[in-house]
């Protein structure tokens, strides 16, 4: 008989794995020792090979990606939740969140919330950025779009990012009710200062897995250097024809020449959140390599 099974981790609790094998079984398996020799250390959404009458992950296969906070891998898509009121609308963490999908590539899905709390100016005003990203390439959606926001969880992984009171919760209790119910319970089982192991999960929704994820109001850009900056700004390196140009202050740059010609709001602030960024690795925090 077969014992060597693939499976997807779909959950960590310290040195327990849970697994969802290929035949939709679920089982609790132990690491094999050598991994710890090796620094490798398995993730939730790490597909595997398991020695299921040992109970054992043999193998780990590649990665896609990999992201820190949550600890997580092979993320197909990531949902940003996006505050117009409370916390504030901030174009500068959407464009840092999408630079970070865009390096880990991972496809980046823009969801705005609180749009029913606002002034009607600002309103206008969000509607503008909402276009402008939509036509450069992005899905955006309102949060009350929920069905659209399901179906994207089909076949997939998704996490979710935004700042802390963004929406996040709210809006995947709408997506799914036992979900929210899920992740609290975790939370409050964990309780305060009792584990210092943190647990991550995949929650199933539709054909897809969600993972769960804790809320945070900073955010720093680990590993990027300014070619991935450059590279997350997609309608500028569509525009300039010149493939090694920054768009800072290179002669005959179609960007600075819009920049000068146009007066948009919005694609002014992309062009000052880019060299916002550039100039954040340029500063260069050890957690930054400069290649
Ligand atoms: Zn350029």
């Amino acid at each position: 008989m077969e014992s060597n099974v693939e499976g997807l981790i779909i959950k960590i609790n310290s040195d327990l794995y849970t697994v969802k094998l290929e035949n939709e079984e679920i089982l609790d398996c132990k690491c094999r020792g050598k991994f710890r020799n090796d620094k490798l250390k398995p993730l939730v959404g790490d597909k595997v090979k398991v020695d299921t009458e040992k109970k054992v992950i043999g193998k780990v296969y590649e990665r896609k990606n990999e992201l820190i906070r949550p600890s997580v891998a092979n993320i197909d898509k990531l949902i940003i939740v996006v505050s117009t009121s409370i916390p504030k609308f901030s174009s500068f963490l959407l464009d840092k969140f999408l630079v970070i999908a865009h390096k880990n590539n991972i496809e980046p899905i823009i969801v705005i919330t609180k749009m029913d709390l606002i002034s009607r100016k600002l309103k206008k005003e969000v509607n503008l950025y909402i276009k402008y990203y939509k036509k450069i390439g992005y899905k955006v959606y309102k949060n009350k779009e929920i069905r659209k926001i399901k179906n994207e969880f089909n076949n997939s992984i998704v996490s979710l990012m935004g700042q802390t009171g963004a929406g996040k919760s709210t809006l995947l209790n709408k997506i799914d009710k036992t979900l929210n119910l899920k992740t609290n319970e975790v939370s409050k089982s964990l309780g305060r200062g009792k584990h210092t192991t943190r647990v991550v999960e995949l929650h199933k929704i539709g054909t897809g897995m969600c993972a769960d994820t804790p809320g945070f109001s900073s955010l720093e850009l680990y590993n990027i250097t300014k070619e991935d900056i450059k590279n997350a700004f997609i309608e500028f390196s569509k525009n300039c024809k010149y493939k090694t140009c920054m768009h800072v202050k290179e002669e005959g740059c179609s960007v600075l020449k819009q920049k000068q010609k146009e007066n948009n709001k919005v694609f002014d602030s992309r062009y000052n959140n880019y060299i916002k960024l550039l100039e954040e690795v340029g500063n260069g925090s050890k957690r930054i390599n400069s290649k």
